[in-house]
């Protein structure tokens, strides 16, 4: 059995394992990604199919302006150069018109008013936008399992805490009343479109600081990868040693040792992080208290999960990349009236091509159950009514769609290992305090990822890794 005391090993080649791996190797560590998949980049990847290049999941990098941990750490890495800051941010489709969302406050107040005036609104949005700066690109403390973590999270934590305490208590349908009073319908759904897609909540269960920092998130500088998300990861990842197809299959813990096995066969490490879907991945630990300990969090596992369409488009130009788009209701087979759209310029033979991604959420349960017959045709159904959408709203024309096709979270599953995509939603019940932390109780395991603080995307991720360095950097060095 080979032993690799000084390096240190990360399971899992997503946003999180690729940037741990990153930014540690940068600080001197010898890091190697042990990835299930034939490539890095888990729901944040890439593909290419007949030539051209989808992004499977994530298309938005936020967080990009000075000092949000996300530019800090692309900046670190050296890759800020590879991304694109759009300006709107996202074009959020209402049925009472478009609202651009740019990254400056004053226009964003106009394109607001426009659309759904109201009194309340400089005040509202201005708040919106100073809670998203000062929570957002503070340094954060979370470890709560040991009284001295304990004291120490909230002594690091005590200026937020004191300062928001309130808009954490309260609710966010209460918050709004204080600042907008009577509100319109589509104004609602509006917001609550940002809370669907950050949070992978709703307006109902979540206190006014989530509503906040959702509707602040195209504030923070969005861009996109030119050369594709699973690119932008690869780029990342590239000081490791990255070994791909090869899923962990059990992990046992031998004194403060951890012992790694699959296919490839087994070995040691002294220290572990990890950057999997955990809660989908409960089969693999083998000692009794680790296990104990993360099935804990299972109840944060949800039912949500999105379904995609993928597709090209020839002789298309959009004037914007992301788009959000507000229905009435869901379509069929989905669970949200709201949709993501992106897109992504790919060229093939020297011509100009648009691939798109498009995502909405979606039950596990609802794929999981279906007959092979019902779950293709649902899938091909699902496939029309995106079309028809995408060509109602941007007139397209389905004679210049080249492909398209279809991911639930059976296909999800098949590649990543993990059927809900969304992360932890962000809810009151789902407290910061609640989730897992990025140290654990047990030497040298660490935890990083959409299953733990500070939830997902590249925001969350980026401040949990954050989280991650500053509670173990020293104990590494030893
Ligand atoms: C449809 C959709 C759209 C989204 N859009 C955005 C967006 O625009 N911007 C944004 O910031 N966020 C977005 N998100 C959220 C974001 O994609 C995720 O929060 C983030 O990618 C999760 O990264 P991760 O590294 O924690 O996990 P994952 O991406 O799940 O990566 C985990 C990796 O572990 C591997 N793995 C699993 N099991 C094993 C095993 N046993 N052994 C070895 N390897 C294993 C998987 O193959 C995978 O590569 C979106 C998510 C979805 C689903």
């Amino acid at each position: 059995m080979q032993r690799n005391l000084k390096k240190l090993a990360i399971i899992g080649g997503g946003i999180a394992g690729a940037c741990s791996a990153g930014l540690l190797s940068e600080n001197g560590y010898e890091t190697i990604i042990f990835e299930k998949n034939s490539g890095l980049g888990g729901c944040a990847g890439s593909f290419k199919r007949q030539d051209f290049i989808f992004n499977i999941g994530a298309t938005t990098v936020a967080g990009l302006l000075d000092d949000f941990p996300v530019k800090r750490l692309l900046s670190k890495l050296n890759v800020l150069k590879l991304i694109k800051i759009v300006d709107p941010g996202i074009v959020i489709h209402t049925p009472k018109g478009v609202i651009n969302r740019f990254g400056c406050l004053e226009r964003t107040i106009d394109e607001i008013n426009r659309v759904f005036h109201n009194k309340g609104n400089l005040r509202f949005w201005s708040t919106v936008y100073n809670t998203t700066f000062d929570i957002l690109k503070f340094n954060y403390y979370h470890n709560f399992y040991s009284f001295k973590g304990n004291i120490k999270s909230i002594v690091r934590m005590k200026h937020i805490i004191f300062r928001y305490f309130r808009h954490f208590l309260i609710s966010a349908e209460k918050g709004l009343r204080e600042f907008l009073n009577q509100i319109d319908k589509d104004y609602y759904d509006f917001m609550d479109a940002h809370v669907k897609i950050v949070a992978q909540s709703n307006i109902k269960e979540v206190n006014f600081l989530t509503l906040l920092l959702s509707l602040g998130y195209p504030f923070t500088g969005v861009g996109y990868s030119e050369i594709g998300m699973g690119g932008l990861i690869n780029s990342i990842a590239q000081k490791s040693k990255i070994q791909c197809n090869s899923e962990i299959k059990e992990i046992y813990k031998s004194s403060d040792r951890f012992i790694l096995k699959g296919d490839f066969g087994e070995e040691i490490f002294d220290s572990l992080v990890l950057a999997f879907p955990i809660f989908e991945n409960m089969h693999v630990f083998r000692d009794e208290k680790i296990k104990k300990f993360f099935e804990k969090y299972i109840h944060l596992n949800t039912d949500n999960s999105a379904v995609l369409v993928y597709g090209v488009v020839k002789n298309f130009h959009p004037t914007n990349i992301f788009h959000l788009l507000i229905l009435n209701r869901p379509l069929p087979d989905t669970s949200s009236k709201y949709i993501f759209i992106s897109f992504y310029p790919s060229s093939i033979n020297g011509n100009e091509h648009i691939t798109f991604t498009v995502s909405t959420h979606t039950k596990t349960s609802y794929w999981m159950n279906l007959k092979r017959e019902d779950y293709d045709k649902k899938k091909k159904q699902l496939n029309i009514n995106i079309l028809k959408l995408m060509d109602k709203l941007f007139g397209i024309g389905m004679d210049k769609i080249l492909l398209s096709f279809v991911a639930t979270p059976e296909t999800f599953y098949r590649y990543l290992n993990r059927r809900s995509v969304g992360g932890i939603p962000i809810t009151k019940k789902n407290a910061f305090f609640r989730i897992p932390s990025n140290v654990t109780p047990f030497k040298n395991l660490y935890l990083v990822g959409d299953n733990s603080f500070c939830y997902q995307g590249w925001i969350g991720i980026s401040i949990g890794i954050y989280n991650l360095l500053c509670n173990i950097y020293e104990k590494i060095r030893t």
